[in-house]
This record gives structure tokens, sequence and C-alpha cells, in this order.
């Protein structure tokens, strides 16, 4: 009996009859998971002409508010069609999670979406492009020049075919007395402060704060970054057409639609790729799935009823993109991964890939937030923080009329270095009126009980934390692993090169708060997160190291060169040691691109579909 046989039989013990339907046919390419990676890679591969079968765990849910509403989308990260949970572990020492304001007893709430479209379905849509230093170093690091940014500028054109990204209106901000205040300080600060933040702030002749409100209110964030014009104020540009999330999913749909050869299983989770071990190296022919709805451990709903597990074979490649936590979990439930921990697990070894699972990092985030003295106009008359058919300003929404809730809240963002010798700007700050303190379950509601606050997120991007690790608990395909980002766990937290930087962020949106107090006599702006208590340095350090939180995580299934132990896949999608198998999606980077990693997602997956194309064009 072959080997592949035997696993077959194996695999009948463990979790059932594995069925082979004997309707199904063999698919060119079985993509695992629609996100950002996924979604966007199994369209493309079918529009060029390859027969591709797109498995994804959660269900369409398109026709939901919480998916149409850009204003909704912290609501969607909460909801049991939209949303999975993870629960995480930020430090190693767990005592300092405990110091979080957002921990629970499971760990801090890390939530991810799962439905058509992956996490692009609840996510905050901001769709920014990476800077071209973020190419030419994945182009080093791998010894490819197809990622040198000027390569991946087609690939971004190519995304803008099938992505609409929209500006949010800027008489919003413009309209709203206490709102604007805060931006014009920040625009006057900023162009105070250009010799320090660099040159992109400074325009020689212009009112630097003119300047500022200008690009505020017209520059294309995108355009300018793709210029390598790296700082100034700019609105983020989103993914919205008319006022409605679009992307992965509608990508999806319209090339179904269209007639080509992709075929989309929603409800359909995948338990372990299947490999033809006489092969050598060992090959995988195809994924085994069970269908039924909210079968993974990590989702809110009850869990429904478990399919048989059916054999789904590729003649091509399995192309695992089912996200940062789970393609590495699904590597290792399938043999490949470091040997000692899947043999701690029982799972027989395929191919001993140390790095699976390893890497793993994300960006360091924290908020200032403002109570202003009175209510912001822009949410005046809306009852966000649930779905409210009587609500005005979903009403307005569903009139197409503009308003708040075409706009995910984020209305202007800051882009500066940290420190002025750096070559690219590294923190990317935005404003939302609302309590925006990272995620803890009811923190979608709290964010907007009341309508007085006003917070600047701070992002740091380019992090150099990436000391975290995924591991399984167990062999159960349906049970989360367990997700250490084993983050600043330096004694002194002024150590950490991304805390520092963060640290600055900080004293920039205070000296914006300064500004605003001194411009605007009467409206006190109390500052009450960090609050008064978190004085010098290393208070803002240490609080941040405790209260910092992420949701861009990426890079547990790295790109490196053949000679490289730190990586798992090559160039090309590849997972090392094994023949038929490939990943595409956040998991694939080496380090965290650009300043929101979505559009990085896209472009790559595109390159993906092109490199993977080429290779078996013949
Ligand atoms: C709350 C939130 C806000 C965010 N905001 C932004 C933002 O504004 N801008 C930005 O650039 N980025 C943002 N992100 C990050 C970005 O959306 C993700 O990094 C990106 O979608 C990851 O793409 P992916 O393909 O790796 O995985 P995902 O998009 O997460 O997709 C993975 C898919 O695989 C499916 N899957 C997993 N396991 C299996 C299995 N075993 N079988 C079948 N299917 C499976 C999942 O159901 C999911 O649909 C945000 C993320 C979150 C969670």
């Amino acid at each position: 009996m072959s080997r592949t046989v035997w696993f077959l039989a194996a695999a009948v013990l463990l979790t059932g009859c594995v069925t082979e339907t004997p309707a199904e046919p063999t698919y060119e390419f079985v993509v695992v998971g629609s996100g950002a990676g996924g979604g966007p890679l199994a369209a493309r591969l079918a529009r060029l002409g390859h027969k591709v079968l797109l498995l994804e765990a959660g269900e369409d849910v398109g026709g939901k508010l919480k998916y149409q509403v850009p204003a909704y989308h912290a609501l969607s990260t909460e909801d049991e069609d939209l949303a999975w949970w993870f629960f995480v572990q930020h430090h190693q020492d767990r005592a300092i999670d405990e110091t979080d304001s957002k921990y629970t007893p499971d760990g801090i709430l890390y939530p991810r979406g799962s439905a058509l479209g992956g996490s692009t379905a609840v996510n905050a849509m901001v769709t920014v492009v990476p800077p071209a230093s973020d190419w030419n170093r994945l182009s080093e690091r791998t010894g490819d020049g197809g990622f040198r940014a000027v390569k991946m500028r087609a690939y971004q054109d190519r995304v803008a075919e099938w992505l609409s990204t929209e500006n949010a209106d800027p008489t919003l901000a413009m309209n709203d007395r206490s709102v604007f205040d805060f931006f014009s300080a920040a625009a006057s600060v900023l162009a105070d402060e250009s010799d320090d933040l660099g040159p992109g702030t400074d325009l020689p002749g212009v009112d630097g704060t003119a300047k500022n409100l200008a690009t505020l209110s017209t520059a294309d964030l995108n355009e300018a970054v793709s210029a390598g014009e790296t700082e100034g104020l700019f609105r983020l540009p989103v993914a919205t057409k008319d006022g409605r999330r679009n992307g992965t999913r509608e990508f999806i749909l319209d090339t179904v639609a269209a007639g080509y050869d992709l075929t989309v299983k929603t409800g359909h989770f995948v338990t372990q790729v299947v490999f033809d071990e006489e092969q050598d190296p060992p090959r995988a022919i195809g994924v085994i799935a069970q269908a039924g709805k909210g079968l993974y451990k990590a989702g809110l709903g009850t869990p429904g009823e478990a399919s048989d597990p059916v054999l789904f074979r590729a003649e091509k490649d399995v192309i695992l993109s089912a996200g940062v936590f789970n393609s590495p979990q699904l590597l290792m439930l399938s043999g490949v991964g470091e040997r000692a921990h899947l043999e701690e697990m029982g799972i027989d070894v395929v191919a001993h890939v140390p790095a699976v699972g390893s890497n793993l990092q994300d960006r360091t985030e924290v908020s200032v937030v403002t109570e202003m003295e009175r209510d912001s106009d822009i949410l005046k008359n809306c009852r966000l923080g649930r779905v409210d058919m009587d609500d005005p300003c979903l009403l307005d929404w569903m009139a197409d009329r503009p308003g708040a809730y075409n706009t995910n809240g984020f209305l202007a963002s800051a882009l500066v270095r940290s420190d002025p010798n750096r070559p690219d700007a590294d923190l990317q700050i935005f404003a939302t009126p609302s309590d925006a303190r990272g995620y803890y379950p009811g923190y979608s509601e709290d964010a907007v009980r009341e309508k007085k606050f006003f917070s600047w997120l701070i992002l740091k991007a380019h992090s150099k934390n990436n000391d975290g690790v995924i591991r399984l608990r167990d062999k159960d395909p349906f049970n989360w692993p367990t997700i250490q980002f084993n983050a600043f766990d330096e004694e002194d937290p002024l150590h950490d090169e991304d805390l520092r930087a963060v640290v600055e962020g900080v004293k920039l949106v205070r000296r914006f708060a300064d500004r605003a107090r001194s411009q605007n006599e009467g409206d006190p702006l109390i500052e009450v997160t960090p609050g008064p208590e978190v004085v010098t340095d290393d208070d803002i350090a240490a609080w941040a190291r405790k209260e910092a939180w992420g949701h861009h995580a990426c890079c547990t299934n790295p790109m490196g060169k053949d000679d490289d132990d730190r990586a798992v896949v090559d160039s090309h999608f590849r997972v090392k040691r094994t023949a038929g198998l490939r990943v595409m999606d956040a998991s694939v980077f080496p380090e965290i691109p650009g300043t929101f990693i979505a559009m990085p997602i896209f472009m790559l997956s595109e390159r993906a579909a092109d490199v993977i194309h080429e290779e078996y064009r013949d």
C-alpha cells in the first residue's frame, strides 16, 4: 500500500470516513482561505485560464450591513458570522500581560475575519502602498529581482483594476469645530517641526500649516508614498466603492460571475494537506476538508454539524492562504514543521522545516485618547455601537447621502519619522472621534458609547520585534494554536527600538493637543489615556509596553533563499522540502511591510499568480 493510501487510511481512523465524492473533479489548484492573500490569487489564477478551487471556512456575508457599512468595521469584528477570536500572549512573561487593561483570563483578544474575503471582510479597509524600500529589501533577502519596487509597481496598478479606494469627505472634519481645531493644530505643529521631521513637510515659500491642511483635503497618500514623499498630513485611502466596503470578496464573486473556472466552497474547513510520500520530496496531492458552520474553536457561535471529511485533489498545487495563524497551523498538522515539535505532538514528520510558525511579528499600536468639552458634531446624531434601523446616520448611508457612515472614522493621518535620521517615515498617526483603546470583548460598543472622545492612534511601522511563535496545542485541527508575540521583554522598555519610536509618537500627539488647547481657549481637552500620571519617556515606554496592541500580524512562514534556515518558502512561494505546496498570505513576508499590510498582500498575491502561471505555462 502506498504511503498516500496509508495516510488516507489513518485519516479515516482519526476523523471518520474520508470521502472522495465521485462528482468532485480534480482541480489544478486548491487554494485554502479567501482573504487578502488567497482571494485575489484564486481569482487571478482562474482569470489566467486555470481550474481553481477556493475553500473557505467562513460564509459569504456580503448581504450584512456589518460587512457593507464602513463605519461598522469594529462591530463586524464582534459578530459571530464574520469573526474569529483568538486570544494571544503579548509578552513571554504572562505577568506583564496581566497588567494590560485589555487582559482577559484567556489572554488578549486578537480578532480576525472568517468569511468570504477573510479579514478584509472585517478590517478597517485602510489601503496604503508600502514604500519602495520594503520591496527592495525583500528582493535582497530572497535574491529575487522580481520583488524590486520598480517591478512591483505593475502589481499596484493591477490591484487598482479590481479594488476601488476612496478618501473620507474632507468637509466631515472641516464642519466639526472640535475635530477641525485638532487637525489644524496638528498641521501647525508638523509645519513648525518640519526640519526635525524631515524634508517631506517642508515647502519653502508656502505657509506650512496651510500646506498641511491642503494635503489633508486633496492629496492622495498612495501617490505621495509611491513618489517617495513620505511625510505629511493626509487622509487614509479606504477600500470602499460609493461608500460601501469592496475588495477581495467582490473580486472573487465577479470572477465567478464572469464565467472563469473558479469554484468557491464556503463553509469548508480544511484539516490537513495530503502528501504522496513516495515522491521525493513528498508531493502535496490535495487537502481534506469538512463542511459545517463555525467548526473552528475561534468561532463565536455554536458550532454546527461537521460533514464527513472529503479529499479535494490538486493536480498542480495546494496553496495555503489561511492567514498568519492558520497557515502555519495547517502545515504543522500536516507534518511540515520543526521535527521536535511535531514529534512532541505525536504527528508524523513529512518535512522538517524548522521555521514554520516562527518570526511572528506585528505593528505596535497605542492610542492617546482625549475627552473634549462637547460631543463631536460628526457622530452627534448617530447611534453607532449597534445596528439600529432607525439610526439617522444609517438612513443617510442607505439613501446614498454623504455622511459619517461612508467612512471608517479615520479622518486624518500624519505620516512622520520617529527619528529624523530614519530613511522612511515609520509612524502613521491617525485620528478618529471615538474612544479607541484596542481590542477586548465589547470594545466596539464602548468606543462610541460617548461622543466626546477623540483618539490619535499611533502605529509603528517597520517594527523590529520578531520573536513571536505559533505552536500547536494538540493534534485537534479545530483547536486554535498558542500565539505568543514575545514582544517587549527587555528589562528597560526604552531599550526597545519600537517602543522608543512609539514614545516619540505619543509626545508628538501631546504637542498637537497642547497647540489645540492654546489655539482654542476654553476646551481643556483632557487626556484620559495614557493620562497625566504618565509623564517621562520611561513612563510612556512602560505604559506602551503593557497596553500596545496590533492587528497586522504576519511573517510566520517567511520567504527566503534556499540556504536560509529562517525561511519556510522560497521566492516562488514553494514550501521547502516538499513539492506541489505553496503558501501565499500575510505569513510569507520575512518583515512586516508598509504601514498597513493589506495592500502589500494584494500586490504579492498578484505577483504569486504570475509566478505560478509562468511555471506551469507549458
Ligand atoms: C480588525 C482588523 C482590522 C484591520 N484593519 C486593516 C486595515 O485597515 N488595513 C490593512 O491594511 N490591514 C488591516 N488589517 C489586516 C489585514 O486585513 C490582514 O492582515 C489581511 O487580511 C491578512 O490576509 P491573509 O490572506 O493573510 O488572511 P485573512 O485575510 O485573515 O484570510 C484568511 C482566511 O482563511 C480562512 N481559513 C483559515 N483557516 C482555514 C482552514 N483551515 N480552512 C478553510 N479556511 C480557512 C479564514 O476563514 C479566512 O477567511 C486588519 C485586520 C483586522 C483583524
